[in-house]
């Protein structure tokens, strides 16, 4: 244990990155993680009856426009070709997502083309149905406010387009981990400079106090857990997911279906086989799993997802950031040490940055 160099607290996304990168620079490296396994919540379980991954915190789907990124992950895992499609079910209709040429034509029951499709949208009555359909309850159930008090930056997330390409995202570079995400995570602590002990939490006071003061830190769990919530909670969106088993091959036909509607108490239905369609022996599995997501309020003891952010948490947030730099070889990263909304590829663009300021290559 002596000779560590670096400790890693967290092993999600973020953390995994940072330890490899240090790893691979010659130091040792200690991974902290305070649950019994790696991978954060990105964490996938595979059912052993039917071969299904399913993804435990909620779908994920690898993304991005990143190229460095896109050419660190794929040293240790190769993509399946799954491209994300999002569907939205609205009374009783199902319509494909981005807010396109397919979505405005059966939604109005018209036949505009791409250059009709700007006039049609400046007409406030088509905004404002549209609108009302797939943002207004959706948006209401995610984050338990109207849609007019949330960031707005949150809502376009979802991409608006003049075209029929119903692609969920802009990213060309999209995919599954063809062996799975946990495999993901073993591979990038699979290194001889890495110890993982997982089981352990990170604290500050421990720290300070153990053999390996003075080792520099990188932490990636809530910031304001690291310090002791001494100034009050950063609010947070959780989740809570009801999982099935049925006896059917295919629930919806697709991975994720949205339920747009306010009435309806889940957000989305995840349908996991869907995301492997390379793997025959699922996708002929008479049986499939499914997972219906209901967002809630966080409260002590609950995972969170989401951050809230609105002034009040910035404030608190930086009164968190301003202990932290006074903590000398600490480094905070990943959704939850930032407190930021990040995509997986954010998290693995801003580590292999935290990486390169640590090793300095
Ligand atoms: N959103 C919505 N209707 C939808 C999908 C998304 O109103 O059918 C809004 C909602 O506020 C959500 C945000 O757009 O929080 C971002 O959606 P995204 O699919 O990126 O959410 P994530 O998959 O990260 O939960």
């Amino acid at each position: 244990m002596k000779d560590i160099d670096l400790i890693v607290a967290g092993a999600g996304i973020w953390g995994c990155t940072v330890a490899r990168c240090a790893a691979e620079s010659g130091r040792k490296v200690l991974v902290l993680e305070r649950r019994s396994v790696t991978g954060g919540n990105v964490r996938c379980e595979t059912d052993p009856e039917t071969g299904i991954e399913v993804h435990t915190y909620g779908s994920h789907i690898f993304h991005t426009h990143l190229d460095d990124v896109w050419g660190f992950v794929r040293r240790f895992v190769d993509f399946n070709g799954y491209q994300h499609k999002v569907l939205a079910r609205y009374k009783g209709r199902t319509y494909f997502l981005p807010l396109g040429l397919t979505l405005v034509n059966k939604f109005f029951g018209v036949e505009l083309t791409p250059s009709e499709l700007p006039a049609f949208m400046s007409d406030e009555t088509h905004k404002k149905e549209l609108f009302d359909a797939f943002f207004r309850g959706y948006t209401s159930k995610q984050w338990g406010k109207p849609p007019e008090e949330i960031d707005p930056t949150i809502i376009q997330r979802v991409p608006v387009r003049s075209t029929y390409d119903v692609n969920y995202f802009n990213d060309y570079n999209q995919g599954i981990p063809l062996s799975g995400y946990n495999s993901l995570f073993e591979r990038l602590l699979d290194h001889p400079n890495i110890t993982v002990e997982c089981g352990r939490e990170f604290s500050l006071e421990e720290h300070r106090s153990s053999a390996l003061s003075g080792v520099p830190v990188c932490y990636s769990g809530p910031i304001d857990r690291l310090f002791g919530y001494r100034y009050g909670e950063l609010p947070w969106r959780s989740l809570a997911f009801e999982q099935e088993k049925l006896d059917m091959a295919d629930f919806q036909g697709t991975s994720v279906v949205n339920y747009t509607e306010a009435e309806v108490p889940y957000t989305r239905i995840h349908e996991f086989k869907h995301y492997h369609p390379e793997d025959r022996a699922v996708m002929s599995c008479g049986k499939t799993i499914i997972m219906r997501e209901y967002p809630r309020a966080w409260k002590s003891g609950d995972e969170p997802y989401y951050p809230v952010n609105n002034p009040e948490s910035q404030a608190l947030l930086e009164r968190y950031q301003a202990e932290a730099a006074k903590v000398k070889g600490l480094v905070i990263g990943g959704r939850l040490g930032e407190y930021r909304y990040y995509d997986m590829d954010q998290s693995i663009g801003k580590a292999l940055e935290a990486a390169r300021a640590i090793t300095g290559r």
